[in-house]
């Protein structure tokens, strides 16, 4: 199908679940996962409507954005080493796998020299999977303390990817608790952060996600159809 096509019936799906959740619609973003996909995909997604991509792969991202014509908005949503960050330093809006202060320092030390700031979001492997980056739930307050204190970047939110489910439902409780922990925090008032953003839901689930708060959902195949490699 194409792309136009897919956004269309996403952006619907989106929407409708906003609704049942007493939303409003316009309080949740679509982040295109563009990862694997081409420049001229991107580019026929942004002709379609859609300017906002979310990017795993940081030299795929720098090949990428640097063909994409269109005025699209990047955001980098992938596990991220510390001596790749100066390669996305005013490319992207909005990091959203910001795990460890070291990441963070990185962060910052990078967006100081162009004279701005990063907005990010601390990502939270609630589950504790050995395979996903994220801090503990139990580490969350420290980090965001700490990450709160560089003045080139700005905690924006919180980032989930939930265990995998069959069943969309078996992920909403994790979604829950991400919104649990949003709200923990912005109770305890540190300058400089809000809890602005929950990015959570993905193809397979973000009606869910949507149901239980989600501001931003990160969404590929949906989108794009089946990834081509990795
Ligand atoms: C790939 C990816 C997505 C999108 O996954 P789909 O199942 O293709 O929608 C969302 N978030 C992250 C962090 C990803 O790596």
């Amino acid at each position: 199908m194409p792309i136009a096509d897919n956004l269309k019936i996403i952006q619907d799906r989106i929407a409708a679940a906003a609704v049942k959740a007493g939303r409003d619609p316009a309080s949740v973003r679509l982040v295109a996962v563009s990862k694997t996909q081409s420049a001229e995909a991107v580019t026929g997604a942004a002709r379609a409507g859609q300017l906002l991509f979310g990017e795993n792969y940081v030299q795929e991202f720098a090949a990428k954005a640097a063909e994409v014509k269109e005025p699209v908005e990047w955001h980098f949503i992938g596990s991220l080493q510390s001596n790749k960050v100066k390669y996305l330093a005013g490319l992207v809006t909005l990091i959203h796998s910001v795990d460890r202060l070291s990441l963070a320092e990185e962060i910052d030390r990078q967006w100081r020299r162009l004279g701005r700031s990063c907005d990010v979001l601390i990502q939270v492997n609630i589950a504790e999977e050995a395979t996903k980056s994220g801090t503990t739930s139990a580490g969350l307050l420290d980090l965001v303390r700490s990450v709160a204190r560089l003045p080139h970047l700005r905690v924006r939110g919180l980032m989930t990817m939930p265990p995998f489910f069959d069943d969309p439902e078996g992920a909403r409780p994790y979604f829950r608790e991400l919104r649990r922990l949003a709200g923990e925090i912005t109770v305890m008032g540190i300058p400089g952060v809000t809890m602005a953003e929950l990015s959570m839901g993905m193809s397979g689930d973000f009606e869910a996600a949507i149901a239980e708060g989600a501001t931003l959902v990160r969404i590929g195949t949906a989108v794009f159809g089946e990834r081509q490699y990795r």
